[in-house]
């Protein structure tokens, strides 16, 4: 390199315009604020030295980790794996590769479960395919009292629920257990509450996806069988006997399954009401299953015997 090219840094306004028109190029709907927060992020500045400093000069090593960045956001990778994380009721969740990015609708079905458990003390709870821990944690903080089993077939997804745990001191609160489903818990009816967000899409329709979600997010956590069902027929069988007399089974659903799973539900005759609740979008997003009786469920129990495997 010249001494020339050299004196010729390249500036924080060269790389937002370059990257600007990358992102827009590649179809980013938010190119202009994305490309910000990947900056403020790359750079490690905040994002109003972007708009404020556009002839600050930038290290060849910093430039070159912007140019990345804005390259893999360009090829549609999620801009929350990018950056590490997404906020999900009001808690700042780090994602990576192995989890489901938290959804906004998700949030409802944390609401839901508290809901469920609001008159009860220390409630223990199960979240089923807790991926990033978004859920089991909200929960954990919501309701210090509470104690949380999360369960993820994934040992890596396990991982980053555990951290997630820790960053926001829950950790002593959750236990994590690498399961498929239900399948490693004992028999014992221990249990308030079992809240899942299982995979609800219909195998063939992965690939239709936006890219985002179709080439990054793990298929595991998506695809559901041909029908997008099977998860939920798994967690209505199996979660009654884990249940309290009066506990509840919330599930998150997927657009236009509600139908299909409330009979699923009453046909399974474990459960005495079935209602779904509606997410902004009025649709409706969160089933919640009693089981029958009320026994147990509104006084607080011997804590758990646990049958882990
Ligand atoms: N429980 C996690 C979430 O809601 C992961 C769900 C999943 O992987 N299907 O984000």
């Amino acid at each position: 390199m010249s001494a020339g090219a050299a004196a010729a840094a390249v500036t924080v306004g060269d790389l937002r315009r370059q990257a600007r028109a990358l992102l827009k190029g590649a179809g980013i709907v938010n190119a202009a604020r994305e490309t910000d927060w990947l900056l403020a992020f790359a750079l490690d500045v905040p994002s109003h030295v972007l708009m404020l400093e556009g002839a600050r000069a930038v290290s060849a090593l910093q430039a070159e980790q912007a140019r990345v960045l804005a390259g893999r956001r360009a090829a549609r990778e999620p801009l929350q794996y990018l950056l590490g994380t997404q906020e999900f009721r009001g808690l700042d969740i780090a994602v990576a590769p192995a989890v489901l990015i938290p959804r906004p609708e998700s949030e409802l079905l944390v609401e839901e479960t508290l809901r469920a458990v609001a008159g009860i003390a220390a409630p223990v709870l199960a979240d089923v395919g807790t991926g990033s821990g978004c859920i089991a944690v909200a929960i954990a903080c919501e309701r210090p009292d509470a104690t949380v089993y999360a369960l993820d077939v994934s040992a890596p997804a396990l991982a980053v629920a555990r951290s997630n745990a820790i960053r926001h001191g829950a950790g002593d609160r959750i236990r994590f257990i690498r399961a498929d489903l239900l399948e490693a818990l004992g028999g014992a009816r221990a249990f308030d509450a079992i809240v899942s967000n299982p995979p609800y899409i219909p195998e063939q329709e992965v690939e239709g996806l936006q890219p985002e979600v179709a080439r990054y997010e793990p298929r595991v956590a998506l695809a559901a069988g041909p029908d997008g069902l099977a998860f939920y027929r798994r967690l209505l069988h199996g979660a009654p006997p884990l249940l309290k007399p009066g506990g509840s089974l919330v599930m998150e659903l997927g657009c236009g399954q509600a139908e299909a799973v409330t009979r699923m539900a009453l046909q399974n005759g474990a459960f005495d009401s079935v209602e779904c609740r509606k997410d902004m979008a009025g649709i409706e997003r969160v089933l919640v299953a009693r089981k029958v009786g009320t026994g147990g469920a509104r006084c607080a129990g011997p804590p758990p015997v646990l049958m882990v495997s």
